[in-house]
């Protein structure tokens, strides 16, 4: 019985591309450097998105028309009119739906090839456990929260998952595929979601936010998913992108950095601040905090 990434036993359907699907995909399976067992590992792929907003329509949105296997996604929220700027698998027939069953029929019309299952919870230390699934082949984090994300990471870690985290600030974006033990986890980077001193001056704030930094986040997140895909590692990169050179408030993304991402920052040429005023991509090469308290002294073997 062949296998994927993560050791899950493949379903006949898996092995083979419907002439449906061949159809649907001439065009990207025309590439030069996608084939179709490219193909096939994409329609092997589990893909559990938490968080239902901007940031996963355009994630989702590329799954679905790149055409994943199966994505299970989890929100507890419903759509409201103020999210339509920018979460455009939602629209203004779904207004006061949850945006769990949103998703379900933006996705039945635009491939339904992909099997869609969505759960409509609240994610916490007491639900996450019973609500994600440990053999998922990959979790991507779009909450917009840190201490929610540290929960989703803290999962990831101890099940060995793939983590894609993304998100935008102001007119720029940052993506990273961690997996740990092979690469630092969330916690080694963002490690001040704690910190009453800096999440309490964002308890009230209502964040700008328009559709094109979140629409360039969803290629390069999905780009490294892509690359994982194919080579069976993380690229092991942090990705910041910035759509413009006027200055930009990005201080919801800096006053969470850990010391240790700001120290691999500066090693590199990098210094954070509350400000952002160059355009185009930074690329940081990563590194585990070897006192993170969540991967720093793992219990896991080095193995998968
Ligand atoms: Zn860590």
């Amino acid at each position: 019985m062949r296998q994927n990434l993560r050791g899950r036993k493949m379903s006949q359907e898996d092995l083979f591309l419907s002439a449906d699907e061949k159809e649907r995909y001439l065009r990207q399976l025309s590439m030069a450097d996608w084939s179709e067992e490219d193909q096939l590992k994409l329609k092997r792929l589990r893909v559990t998105v938490m968080g239902l907003g901007g940031a996963a329509s355009s994630i989702i949105n590329n799954l679905l028309l790149l055409g994943v296997g199966k994505i299970e996604a989890i929100d507890q929220d419903t759509v409201e009119l103020s999210n339509l700027n920018r979460q455009f698998i939602h629209n203004v027939d779904h207004i006061g739906m949850s945006k769990a069953e949103s998703l379900k029929i933006y996705a039945r019309r635009l491939n339904p090839n992909v099997k869609v299952i969505t759960t409509q919870v609240k994610i916490d230390e007491t639900t996450i456990d019973e609500t994600l699934d440990p053999k998922t082949d990959v979790i991507i984090d779009t909450f917009d929260k840190w201490a929610y994300r540290s929960i989703v990471n803290r999962f990831a870690v101890e099940h060995k998952i793939p983590y894609l985290m993304a998100g935008v600030v102001s007119n720029c974006f940052y993506t990273a595929l961690l997996h740990s033990p092979h690469t630092p986890c969330l916690n080694c980077l963002i490690g001040r979601f704690q910190d009453p001193s800096v999440v309490g001056s964002f308890q009230t704030a209502i964040f700008a936010i328009n559709i094109l930094p979140i629409a360039a986040m969803g290629a390069f997140s999905i780009a490294e998913l892509i690359k994982y895909l194919k080579t069976g590692e993380s690229t092991n990169q942090f990705y910041f992108g910035s759509l413009y050179n006027t200055k930009q408030d990005i201080r919801f993304f800096t006053l969470f950095l850990s010391k240790h991402f700001k120290k691999i920052s500066q090693e590199q040429g990098v210094k954070w601040g509350t400000v952002w005023e160059s355009e185009g991509m930074t690329k940081l090469k990563l590194s585990k905090d070897p006192a993170c308290r969540i991967c720093g002294n793992s219990q896991f073997d080095e193995k998968n």
